[in-house]
């Protein structure tokens, strides 16, 4: 028997392993598997060259828990090591410049294996001790085994073994002891070992027989040796893309469409890459592309492999060209790791606009379902923009569906404004801002639907993609000043009546928190209705986006502020003008003259005062001054509740008013309450 030191430069890597690889226990199955499973691979190779003549029969690796004896045995039938091999491939570790990696990378046990090549030892993260048993292809090998109990001090002895192939055991830590649940190894091989190109065999199938589960005698394979992406695209149908998805996400319904992805040069990558379809925000998930190498999965976490918006995507990519040694932050200058990704862009654009041509009608079909990932892209990758510009789509309030050039010319002759610009209408809602829409539609114009998660963003960036244009949200303001063709003269009313008709309606608003009301008077035809809401587009739009950015959380704090446009051409408008002009007049007029009165004084003691020094004025004229201010403010504040006094018995003012908050769904509570109150008592 032999016996020696396992060469390492450190003390021992033993610990090291423990400690840092912790949280990855798991894919020490992976590694040991993948080592058999290559194993068995170049027994393949070899006999194809002609350098191993014997029978290689049907090559697998087995995995064996064994609870009673503590152990899991993994099996090939692979090219077996000698004892000089074992001595030159597991004895001598190469193991330098240790503790700065680990201390860099201790996170990443897939950048720690992968540097040291240390695969065979992640068996000691959960063994207590490790043998393995193992007889060479070459003729008249001598089996040997080799056993180490997690010191740096191992055994080498020659042994019995009937076949070629090696065996790993691997005696399970006591505080392992969970990976000697069947069920347990039965989740990891599915999660690493689902792909691999070998058979890998885990007992035997089970049958129902008198009541209960037993063994057949059939061998139990856990992995499909030729998943769809080791194929070529020619040999596939649709049916088989939509049956592999459904193997990865069971839960999920039919993708959208899919990705063949297949390069050899300048790197090596495959793959199928799916458009999910999603029924809530809550799918939208970034791990749910898994990546391989060579079959082997590695992880499910693609972020600085494949471009962000596309790691909403699903599917699996498969390339050994992908530097997994490394750490996540170094992926992305990797020069390969670019070069995938620019690929993938490249692929995923070219696709959906052949998809496009190919077939519009299916493509807009899909449209609301992919619309997320597509402007996803396009805000976020330049190259994807100046590719997507050509197959996004903007879907009207009718459902239908225009490329942003088709829109273009749409709208070019009926929304262009004064100053040349296209003016682009939209609406979020449907439903809340129909009576808007409608008022936009009777004009000729075309109101698109905005309902997406994105739909603010995307705006903010087609207006500076798109040369002299501006998007509007069709409550932004009345019909007729949405798109503003000419200056035209309007017939207004004069200021002090529009004031007071203001005052009328804007001292019955109800006071809600954290929403103001400003009141305006407007002349916007006899048909339009007596009252609308408008909310400016500037204020919407700072407090959206303060939501998303943080540093904007003024305006998130700022109340809503909205329009209440009162239309003096509206019959109703007018009778409540003139009523109230005349059930007030008696009340109002000595305070008018008073007010007139106090206006002439403070004009000539302003007159008297202007250009002087505050110390050359004479106190009493001073004290004149203010006191006319204070007597002016006074009386308003009198014709204001004279004014409110009036409002407040008018039922029609409050019908008014409520009818246009209920339309813009900012009736509620109290105040909806006594709508519904009034408006019985209007009709009894
Ligand atoms: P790596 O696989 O990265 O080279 P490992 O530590 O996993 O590093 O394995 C070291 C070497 O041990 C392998 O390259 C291979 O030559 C040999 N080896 C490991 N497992 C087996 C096996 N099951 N059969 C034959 N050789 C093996």
């Amino acid at each position: 028997m032999q016996k020696g030191n396992i060469g390492v430069t450190t003390e021992n890597i033993f610990p090291v392993i423990k400690k840092f690889l912790y949280s990855d226990h798991d894919i020490f199955i992976r590694e040991i598997v993948s080592n058999a499973v290559d194993a068995t691979q170049k027994l393949r190779t070899l006999a194809g060259k002609g350098d191993f003549k014997g029978e290689t029969g049907e090559l697998k690796v087995s995995v064996d828990v064994n609870k009673e004896n503590g152990t899991i045995t993994v099996s090939d039938n692979g090219i077996g090591m000698t004892a000089e091999e074992i001595e030159k491939y597991i004895n001598q570790i190469a193991f330098s410049g240790a503790n700065d990696f680990l201390d860099k990378y201790k996170e990443d046990a897939n950048a720690i294996i992968g540097h040291f090549g240390l695969g065979f030892y992640s068996s000691f993260m959960v063994s207590k001790k490790v043998e393995i048993v193992t007889r060479s292809y070459q003729e008249n090998a001598k089996a040997v085994k080799w056993s180490c109990d997690g010191s740096p001090a191992y055994e080498l002895e020659e042994t019995e073994k009937a076949e070629r192939g090696t065996d790993i055991i691997m005696y399970i830590d006591d505080d392992c002891k969970e990976f000697l649940e069947k069920n347990k190894i039965q989740d990891l091989l599915n999660k690493y070992c689902r792909f691999l190109p070998i058979p890998v065999v885990f007992g035997k199938k089970t049958e129902w027989k008198d009541g209960k589960q037993v063994d057949t005698e059939e061998d139990l394979v856990i992995n499909d040796t030729t998943p769809i992406w080791t194929k070529k695209p020619s040999e596939l149908k649709d049916e088989d893309y939509k049956d592999f998805y459904r193997k990865l996400y069971p839960m999920s319904d039919e993708p959208l469409f899919w990705i063949h992805l297949n390069v050899d040069y300048p790197f090596n990558l495959t793959g199928v890459l799916y458009f999910p379809k999603i029924k809530n925000n809550i799918d939208l998930q970034r791990n749910k592309i898994q990546l391989y190498c060579n079959q082997v999965y590695v992880t499910d976490s693609v972020e600085g492999i494949v471009p962000d918006f596309l790691t909403l995507l699903h599917g699996v990519i498969d390339s050994p060209d992908i530097p997994l040694n490394v750490s996540r932050s170094y992926l992305q200058s990797d020069s390969n790791v670019k070069k995938i990704s620019t690929y993938i862009t490249k692929k995923v654009s070219d696709r959906l606009q052949s998809i496009f041509k190919a077939d519009r009608a299916d493509f807009e079909k899909k449209w609301d379902d992919i619309k997320i990932f597509i402007n996803y892209g396009m805000l976020t990758q330049e190259d994807f923009y100046d590719k997507a510009k050509n197959f996004a789509l903007f879907k009207d309030c009718e459902g239908k569906y225009f490329t942003f050039e088709e829109y273009q010319t749409l709208i070019k002759d009926n929304q262009t404004n004064k100053d040349g610009n296209l003016v682009y209408l939209y609406a979020n809602d449907r439903e809340a801002q129909y009576s808007y829409i409608e008022a936009a539609r009777n004009k000729g114009y075309s109101v698109l639907l905005f309902d997406g998660q994105l739909d603010t963003p995307m705006i903010s960036m087609l207006e500076q993609k798109l040369e002299k244009s501006t998007f509007t949200r069709v409550d932004a303001d009345v019909i007729d000043r949405l798109i503003v063709k000419e200056d035209t003269e309007r017939t207004v009313l004069e200021a002090e009546r529009s004031d007071k008709l203001s005052y009328v309606f804007s001292s019955q608003v109800p006071k809600a928190e954290k929403t103001e009301f400003h009141v305006e008077t407007q002349a916007m035809g006899e048909e339009a209705l007596p009252v609308m809401i408008t909310q400016s587009e500037y204020m919407r739009r700072m407090k959206e986006m303060a939501h998303i950015q943080p540093g904007m959380s003024f305006y998130g704090e700022m109340p809503d502020m909205y329009t209440l446009v009162l239309n003096t051409d509206n019959k109703l408008i007018k009778e409540v003008l003139e009523d109230s002009e005349q059930q007030t007049a008696e009340a109002l007029n000595p305070i008018e003259a008073e007010i007139k009165g106090l206006t002439a004084r403070q004009a000539v003691l302003r007159q008297q005062q202007e250009g002087k020094k505050p110390e050359e004025i004479d106190q009493t004229q001073k004290d004149e001054l203010a006191k006319c201010d204070t007597d002016i403010t006074e009386q308003r504040q009198k014709k204001n509740e004279v004014l409110a006094g009036y409002a407040q018995k008018n039922p029609v003012v409050h019908q008014l008013i409520d009818l246009a908050l209920l339309q813009n769904g900012l009736l509620k509570g109290e105040a909806l309450n006594n709508f519904v109150k009034r408006s019985i008592e209007l009709i009894k």
